[in-house]
């Protein structure tokens, strides 16, 4: 689903509910601006054939490498300003002072070797004022419509069947939501980074890859719409939800953000969320 897509039914919501819940319009501005970005991005030329994306694949690797992520730095730094913005607005989110944004702004401290260390999951320079994970937050808000532009590019490349690895084909990230197909039940992952869904088995922590069936469940609500798949050896949690109970006209990545009960649930029965 397109992030206009997302945005246009957030704007819905938010018409028959009125106002929507303070971490919902954090998600709303936020998005706003990727979309706004994403409309102007021309498709990235993949860099790759079929075949060498194949050979990537088999020996598992994403298709997307930290060197061959490239995107207009202007328009990258435009983005992030704005999206500092909105971060400055809801600091309280970060226990942090509006002030923080202004004193020590974020466009000044992120370089594009923080976000090749964003991409490979390395530390990434943060100030006393503004923490590692701030940083890591604000470069997914301003990197996103970036990332998922290459993803709509790349996912043609991708053979469900063959791939079925904890972590995305396309950027190498981490799952941080689900769903269970309408047709079999079989279950998707979402990526948290650029979006891209892939295949992976159900009976397996998408997190420590445990298998055993000992340590691994799910919650579930009244009407098992949503599920809550727990890991007991990890102790990461999944969020999923389940289309043949919801319908197919459910939009996941808008699901990602509306379920954040779910992420309270699970961090009270003692879960962690992925990253
Ligand atoms: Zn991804
Ligand atoms: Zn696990």
């Amino acid at each position: 689903m397109t992030l206009e897509r997302i945005v246009q039914k957030l704007d819905e919501l938010e018409k028959e509910e009125g106002k929507l819940p303070e971490l919902i319009q954090f998600y709303h501005r936020i998005m706003q601006i990727q979309a706004g970005v994403g409309n102007q991005l021309e498709k990235p030329s993949p860099g790759l054939t079929r075949d060498t994306a194949k050979e990537r694949l088999v020996q598992g690797k994403p298709l997307l490498e930290a060197s061959e992520f490239t995107f207009d730095w202007t328009l990258f730094q435009n983005t992030l300003r704005e999206a500092t913005d909105v971060f400055s607005e809801f600091s309280h989110f970060f226990d942090l002072t509006p002030e923080v944004f202004r004193e020590s702004p974020p466009e000044q401290l992120i370089s594009r070797d923080s976000i090749e260390a964003w991409f490979e999951g390395k530390e990434i320079p943060s100030t006393e004022a503004i923490s590692q994970d701030v940083i890591r937050e604000l470069i997914h808000a301003a990197v996103r419509p970036f990332l998922m532009n290459y993803a709509g590019t790349l996912i043609g490349f991708v053979e469900q069947e063959t791939w079925r690895r904890n972590y995305c084909p396309i950027c190498g990230g981490n799952s941080d939501f689900a769903y269970l197909e309408p047709e079999n039940g079989a279950r998707w992952l979402l990526c948290s980074r650029c979006d891209t869904k892939w295949l992976f088995q159900r009976l397996q922590c998408p997190y420590c890859q445990n298998q055993d069936q000992n340590d691994l469940s799910f919650y579930s609500d009244d009407d098992e719409v949503y599920r809550l798949y727990v890991c007991e050896k990890c102790k990461r949690y999944l969020k999923t939800i389940d289309l043949r109970k919801a319908g197919s006209e459910v939009e996941v990545s808008l699901e990602r953000l509306l379920t954040y009960e779910l992420d309270v649930q699970a961090r009270e029965y003692g879960y962690l969320p992925v990253g």
